[in-house]
């Protein structure tokens, strides 16, 4: 699977981009990209010109005038559409209403009802909310009791959107009142001018209208206007709300806004400079784009699972919910983008001084406080992922692999499941050196150690996928054999050595017989690649002295040789160290995750010309590259032990019991798995991102993203690990159990190459330099 889009998708996409280009009249586009609430004759003229196209239903079946198209195909279409500032279309029409007529309807309803929604013909609207059945919709008390051929309705609907310029409204009506309530509901279609029938539009926050309450008062409709069979309608309802997996999300919406937001922080000026130099401000706003980074992988990657094999994991209910999040925080910056200007109410067509990239922005902040209502509230999503979560086993998020990697996964985590139990785990720790020699062995055994490397030198050509699969299930171990490191180093002498240096250590290094570790990190330094204070010095016999103070190299205690960067005159340089070179001394140590690391001083500690690994004018870029791939690593170690400490909650709060139930029936502790859930889905949404970047031949947008992962994955990485403690309760805090240790992991990884805010910072900078 993967998340960059092919040549048919690039060429669908040009193919959408020139027809609305030529096609959308630009003054439509002028009022939809000014206006909160959209007109009638806008959205129904443009739906007029896509049906000249055949693209007005594109989501429907071809049979009844709809597409082929893949659901990526219609994410591209209405992004493009959206992106030229395309009007919305009528939704509850074309994605609500029309495919339940066209799956549960009748001849005739198909008939009757579709070909004018096709054409862009008539408006329909939703009317199932009423005042007392809101989030709880098989409450809902308007009544059609049948009198002869027709049904005769009478109670009241209310957040009806866009009612007041309704041709017809298709309603949830209890039709029985004597069952359950779920079971004595109908879908039932209304004519808007009906006799009886009173529309109130209602005002919204914004001042706009688009809300209306509904009124039935002995409304009498043709009983051929119940679509399927009386009771079912609760059964239609919750096909329609499903309907849609991703498009609440609203990732074209909030590209938009984003680009937007950017936009006006280019153009507006705080304290005399532009907004978006601002550092706060271009914090908020860096952290907006990577979020919605992940939001959108999350999407594309739900698009690319045909519907049938959708996974059973909630990942609808995920994106809708951050997708909504998203907006409502975005809009939010663009509201304050404004400085005072962000309080001046807005009034279509009237005169103001708020800027022209700016008019409506506060309306809209206001209007989409809704956008965490409406389509299921938040709560109610983090109700379904709780309850989805609590009733299945323990599922990666991983998406399947196949062929070699398949296998590789499965014998990785065979191993760990037959080798590294937490008792297992706990014996290593205090074992220390021993245990870890032992499984260095197995590790060149099974060929872990060579994945990276290249054909050549004994290894297997493979890639950071590979290793990612390792290190996932080493999180998941919490293992603490120093991998990550080793392969690190490993690679930078395959890619940056001598003919000589990689036959001479590769080779050694696959089979288990060579151990490394790499000394890049120094006090101060917190992942700044090219803050080295070491130094190397010519000795003027060849030779090189090194000085200096290395930081946290994790398994230096067990190599024979460190991989070591210095500067040197004309930039930065790599050495190769023997571990027993003079002038070498180390501070051994434990870390808080179990693993060995020490403090290297190096003082005038002499090293030969052969040493080092190529030169101080190409370095540079090849340990940029390593260390990308380093942080794709341990951005899967993170996701394998998120997704243990999420499980291993679970359990824990369904057998716990408090106040005389299990944990996991508290909705408190429920929404509280649900967030957890959350970040761990968009970390491996965006851990697919990361590693389809490491592929990208632009070294800075590869060096972006990664960043934008890094700093992703540790943020979710801190969330989980704490919040795995809290749900455990007292139980959680203790050091032989397991709950508190998936922190530990997950803080340690956090501070390697440079922690989350760190990258937050460097993907600024990038943004900013490109803005
Ligand atoms: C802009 C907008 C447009 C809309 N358009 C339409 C439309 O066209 N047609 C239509 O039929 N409806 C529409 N709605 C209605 C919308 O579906 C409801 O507002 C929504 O379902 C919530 O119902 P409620 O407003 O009654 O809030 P309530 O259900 O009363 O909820 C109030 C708060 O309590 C929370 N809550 C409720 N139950 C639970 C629970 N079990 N666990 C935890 N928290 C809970 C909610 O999440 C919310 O935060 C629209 C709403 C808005 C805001």
């Amino acid at each position: 699977m993967t998340l960059q889009p092919n040549s048919a998708e690039i060429a669908f996409r040009a193919e959408v981009r020139e027809f609305v280009r030529t096609h959308l009249p630009p003054e439509i586009a002028e009022r939809s990209r000014t206006s909160v609430h959209g007109f009638r004759d806008d959205m129904l003229g443009w739906t007029r010109i896509l049906a000249s196209k055949g693209w007005s239903v594109a989501g429907w079946p071809v049979e009844y005038g709809g597409t082929d198209w893949t659901p990526l195909q219609r994410h591209i279409f209405e992004e493009e559409c959206l992106q030229a500032g395309a009007p919305m279309n009528n939704m509850q029409a074309i994605s609500l209403v029309g495919p339940v007529i066209y799956t549960f309807g009748s001849e005739e309803q198909k008939r009757t009802y579709l070909p004018p929604i096709i054409r862009g013909e008539v408006w329909w609207a939703q009317g199932f909310s009423e005042p007392n059945a809101g989030s709880d919709l098989a409450s809902v008390r308007t009544r059609a009791v049948l009198d002869g051929d027709e049904y005769v309705i009478d109670g009241q609907k209310i957040w009806t959107s866009n009612a007041h310029f309704a041709d017809w409204i298709f309603c949830l009506v209890r039709t029985d009142p004597n069952v359950k309530p779920q079971q004595g509901i109908s879908f039932i279609l209304v004519p808007a001018d009906a006799d009886g029938l009173t529309i109130r539009p209602i005002e919204s926050i914004d001042g706009g209208i688009s809300l209306c309450e509904v009124f039935f008062d002995s409304v009498r409709v043709p009983v051929t206007n119940l679509v399927g069979e009386p009771g079912k309608g609760w059964t239609y309802a919750k096909f329609l709300l499903g309907n849609e997996r991703t498009w609440v999300a609203e990732v074209p919406r909030n590209n938009l806004n984003l680009a937007a937001l950017k936009n006006m922080a280019r153009q507006e000026m705080s304290r005399g400079r532009r907004l978006i130099d601002e550092p706060t401000f271009a914090s908020r706003l860096a952290q907006a784009e990577i979020d919605l980074l992940a939001v959108e992988a999350a999407v594309l990657r739900d698009l690319a699972i045909p519907h049938d094999e959708a996974r059973a994991l909630p990942i609808a209910s995920v994106v809708k919910t951050r997708g909504s999040e998203l907006l409502q925080d975005v809009l939010e910056m663009q509201m304050e983008a404004l400085g005072v200007y962000g309080a001046v109410q807005y009034e279509e067509g009237a005169s103001s001084p708020v800027p022209a990239h700016g008019q409506e922005v506060t309306a809209s902040f206001l209007y989409r406080r809704s956008a965490s209502i409406y389509a299921g509230a938040n709560e109610i999503q983090r109700n379904i992922i709780a309850k989805t979560l609590l009733a299945m086993d323990p599922q990666s998020t991983a998406p399947a692999a196949e062929g070699d990697m398949a296998m590789l996964r499965e014998s990785v985590e065979r191993w760990v499941a037959d080798h590294y139990s937490f008792v297992d785990r706990t014996r290593y720790v205090a074992e220390g050196t021993s245990a870890i020699r032992t499984h260095w062995k197995l590790f060149a055994e099974m060929g872990w150690l060579s994945v990276g490397l290249s054909g050549d030198v004994g290894g297997f050509d493979g890639g950071a996928a590979e290793t990612g699969v390792i290190l996932e299930a080493m999180g998941g171990a919490l293992a603490i054999e120093p991998l990550a490191t080793n392969l690190l180093a490993a690679q930078l002498i395959d890619k940056a050595g001598s003919e000589e240096q990689r036959q001479r250590l590769l080779p050694a290094f696959s089979t288990g017989d060579l151990l490394l570790a790499f000394a890049q990190e120094e006090p101060g330094a917190r992942g700044q690649i090219d803050r080295i204070a070491t130094t190397a010095t010519e000795d003027g016999n060849g030779g090189w002295t090194l000085d200096g103070h290395k930081a946290l190299v994790i398994g230096a205690s067990l190599a024979d040789m460190l991989v070591v960067t210095a500067r040197v005159a004309d930039g930065v340089g790599i050495f190769l160290v023997p571990t027993d070179t003079p002038g070498l001394t180390r501070q051994d140590y434990r870390t808080i995750d179990g693993r060995l690391a020490s403090d290297i001083i190096f003082d005038r500690a002499p090293i030969p010309a052969s040493s080092m690994l190529g030169t101080p004018q190409t370095i540079l870029p090849i340990l940029q590259e390593a260390i990308d791939a380093a942080l794709y690593a341990l951005c899967a170690e993170a996701m394998g032990s998120m997704e243990k400490a999420l499980w291993t909650t679970i359990e824990y709060l369904k057998t716990r019991r408090q106040f005389g139930q299990a944990l996991a029936e508290y909705q408190v502790l429920q929404h509280r798995l649900a967030d957890m859930y959350m970040r761990i889905e968009l970390s491996r949404a965006m851990l697919m991102r990361a590693a389809e970047a490491l592929h990208d031949p632009d070294a800075d947008k590869r060096s972006k993203m990664l960043s934008a992962a890094k700093n992703f994955i540790c943020r979710a990485g801190r969330f989980v690990g704490a919040e795995a403690i809290q749900l455990h309760g007292g139980i959680g805090i203790t050091e032989e159990y397991v709950a508190g240790h998936y922190l530990k992991r997950l803080k340690v990884i956090d501070m390697l190459h440079g922690n989350a805010d760190y990258h937050l910072n460097l993907y600024m900078q990038a943004m900013i330099s490109e803005a």
